[in-house]
């Protein structure tokens, strides 16, 4: 546990040892998104999935943006920075499966104070056994003529070279990045879970945008 003092200020009512126990995975940002707090299901999420890694990337002190892929970074600055302006919640859903698991959380953002903390709650939504088919880590059928393995990163789904529409759960991948795998966005994830910017003026999200590799 991390005390914030601003956010326990903040909470106004809502009791901070509530949060901090509770099963969700909550979050504090400040203006400058910057992670203040984690709460005690997000240190056993992070044990549970990465360990070590998942602590530093998410650990109070660094900052937001700096945890996930940049060409998610204008989604969710946009928001953020609507949540803060408008001192509304915002709710948004994203999947962070694991090689034997299909999980689904729902994230709601709220307003705290005069845009001093953003408490970010993630609630598991869905998770049950992979139902579709699970694919080998097949060299030849993944890896692309430049060498790369593209991987969306919100279902951690590998793209069938040369099949732009074909994406498939290969778990050994999941549990382990393989070297020269770059990210991007599929169409399934784009459609459902990020509709609504697809017609933004600022052309987010684009499919296939593979701008970082590992
Ligand atoms: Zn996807």
């Amino acid at each position: 546990m991390h005390y914030d003092p601003v956010l326990s200020k903040l909470l106004d009512g809502l009791s901070f040892q509530d949060i901090d126990n509770a099963d969700d995975i909550v979050f504090a940002l400040n203006a400058a998104l910057e992670i203040t707090y984690v709460n005690h299901g997000w240190i056993r999420f992070a044990e549970n999935n990465g360990g070590d890694t998942v602590s530093e990337r998410w650990s109070v002190g660094s900052r937001f943006m700096d945890a996930i892929p940049s060409f998610l970074r204008p989604f969710y600055r946009e928001h953020f920075a609507k949540v803060f302006a408008e001192n509304r919640p915002w709710e948004h859903q994203f999947e962070c499966s694991s090689p034997d698991l299909f999980r689904r959380f729902h994230m709601l953002s709220y307003p705290l104070g005069e845009a001093e903390r953003i408490l970010v709650v993630n609630s598991l939504v869905q998770e049950d056994p992979h139902t579709e088919i699970l694919c080998e880590p097949n060299e030849g059928l993944y890896r692309n003529q430049e060498g790369l393995v593209i991987q969306c990163c919100h279902c951690r789904r590998v793209r069938r070279n040369g099949l732009n529409q074909q994406w498939d759960m290969v778990p050994s991948w999941v549990a382990a990045i393989p070297p020269n795998t770059s990210h991007g966005l599929c169409y399934p994830c784009i459609s459902y879970y990020y509709a609504s910017s697809i017609n933004a003026d600022r052309g987010f999200p684009e499919p296939f945008q593979t701008r970082e590799v590992n």
